[in-house]
């Protein structure tokens, strides 16, 4: 039996500016890229946790890619042990058995923009770049003013969606999930509360989404729109089990990925036939570092005509 090899590389990848999120400012992210080689097969992947969400850590990633010395079954042996450990290993190991597929992926998908301050200047440029989609980073200190006046710039066909990050009482987001359901061009209100709060079953799932609460099958059971990072979702196969029993919107996103984690997750996100705008609009954050090799935009697409070998080399 062909037990297959895998190497790996770290790259750190600075923000041009520091991201600020609800629950904190990050100046940069470590992603690791995986690349295996099995029966004359080569894969890509990429490990990609994102700080505060509930996976393993880059370093605990990277420890256990060390102690399986390059040796792929061991690999995949030590990941599928602990059921409930690794998402985001076990996401890129699935991107790597089905690079053959995703390598060829060309296809187009609608991306909402993001805004990482409310700003009504930047909402309207990202109206004028095409965006009909926005998604706005709410936080305890967010008043409904900032948003109603990024609303009233809004064209009449476009919508907001409202991420919390988990950072809000439940006081305020009832009041964020009414103003959501009184306003037609606010999508959802997207984690309001912290992840395992009691208060969602009051909520419910009428324009709430959920992102850290969900983050895998098996995580918590919602009837409302669901946001999967590729990245962090675990394995693939088992997600498109689950995601073919689910009937809420699935809106796909990115975790700032290089391009390899990029094209993998445009390619998962592709899977099902959907024009709602998911969320790809991290590229042009970084300091120059040949990781990106994707357009950004309200439309935005695969690449069949990469040389990933020739990228690999560079990033090397
Ligand atoms: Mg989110």
């Amino acid at each position: 039996m062909n037990s297959g090899k895998y190497e790996f590389l770290r790259v750190r990848r600075r923000f041009r500016q520091p991201l600020v999120t609800a629950s904190g400012t990050i100046e940069s992210l470590d992603r690791i890229l995986l690349r295996t080689e099995n029966n004359g097969e080569i894969g890509y992947g990429e490990i990609s946790p994102w700080p505060t969400f509930p996976t393993e850590t880059i370093d605990e990633a990277s420890e256990v890619l060390r102690s399986a010395q390059g040796n792929l079954s061991h690999l995949s042996a030590t990941v599928a042990a602990d059921k409930n450990s690794f998402p985001c290993l076990r996401s890129a190991l699935s991107s790597c058995a089905a690079w053959n597929e995703i390598k060829n992926f060309g296809g187009k998908l609608n991306c909402a923009g993001l805004l990482t301050t409310i700003s009504v200047g930047l909402a309207q440029e990202k109206w004028r770049e095409g965006f009909k989609t926005l998604k706005l980073k709410i936080s305890s200190q967010t008043a409904l003013a900032e948003v109603k006046n990024v609303l009233a710039v809004s064209p009449a066909d476009c919508f907001l969606r409202l991420d919390a990050n988990g950072s809000l009482d439940l006081a305020a987001a009832r009041t964020w999930a009414e103003f959501a359901r009184t306003e037609k061009q606010i999508d959802f209100i997207e984690q309001p509360l912290p992840v395992d709060h009691a208060g969602y079953a009051s909520l419910g799932p009428n324009k709430i989404a959920l992102d850290e609460s969900f983050l895998a099958p098996g995580g918590m059971q919602w009837s409302g729109p669901v946001v999967v990072k590729p990245a962090l979702v675990g394995d693939w196969q088992e997600f498109r089990q689950w995601r073919a029993t689910h009937a809420g919107p699935v809106i796909y996103s990115s975790a700032f990925e290089t391009a390899i984690g990029r094209q993998g997750a445009l390619w998962l996100a592709a899977q099902e036939p959907s024009t709602i705008a998911h969320g790809f609009d991290t590229l042009g954050r970084f300091e120059n570092d040949a990781c990106d090799h994707h357009s950004a935009g309200p439309v935005v697409a695969g690449r069949s005509d990469l040389d990933w070998a020739k990228i690999w080399k560079e990033l090397s």
